[in-house]
């Protein structure tokens, strides 16, 4: 039996796509494809909103500060704290 109806789990793995594409979202080295899914998961999704907040901050700062682009990777506690959100968010989303 398979009964694929469960399609807003799939939302939770999305998270993660999006997380790993962040960097590129920003730099616009997306598809355009890739990009509105993205612009969309983002929009319903609050703790990636804040990640793509702090990431843009991050690169902003860079530019300011040496001209380059880059940005350090996400610091550990950073991360434990957007997982924490994210499990906060997700858990209201999926609760009954
Ligand atoms: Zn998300």
């Amino acid at each position: 039996m398979n009964r694929e109806t469960h399609t807003h789990n799939q939302k939770d793995p999305a998270c993660l796509e999006v997380f790993a594409r962040l960097s590129d979202y920003i730099d616009g080295e997306l598809d355009p494809v890739d990009y509105r899914h993205i612009e969309e998961h983002i929009a319903d999704c609050p703790p990636c909103i804040e990640f793509l907040r702090s990431l843009r901050q991050c690169v902003r700062a860079s530019h300011a500060i040496e001209g380059r682009g880059e940005c350090p990777p996400v610091p550990p506690e950073f991360e434990a704290r957007l997982k924490a959100a994210w499990q906060d968010a997700l858990s209201r989303r999926a609760g009954a």
